[in-house]
């Protein structure tokens, strides 16, 4: 039976040393051929065409080439 109350020892803390000024989910987003950075609303459109990109991200740049292929 284990002891209903835990020593004041966590194991994992919830949160590593992080800066919290960015909303999650803000990660960043590079393009998979050139390495450029990619807006959010333009990473948004590969991850709804991951069929067409392969689950990658491109700029709209590369989006043109990976698409024309
Ligand atoms: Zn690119």
């Amino acid at each position: 039976m284990a002891p209903p109350v835990q020593p004041a020892k966590v194991a994992h803390a919830p949160q590593p040393t992080e800066p919290a000024d960015e909303p999650k989910g803000k990660q960043k987003l590079i393009c998979h051929s050139c390495g450029e950075a990619v807006p959010y609303n333009v990473a948004k459109f590969c991850w709804f065409n991951k069929p067409k990109f392969g689950g990658n991200l491109y700029c709209i740049e590369c989006q043109k080439k990976v698409a024309a292929t």
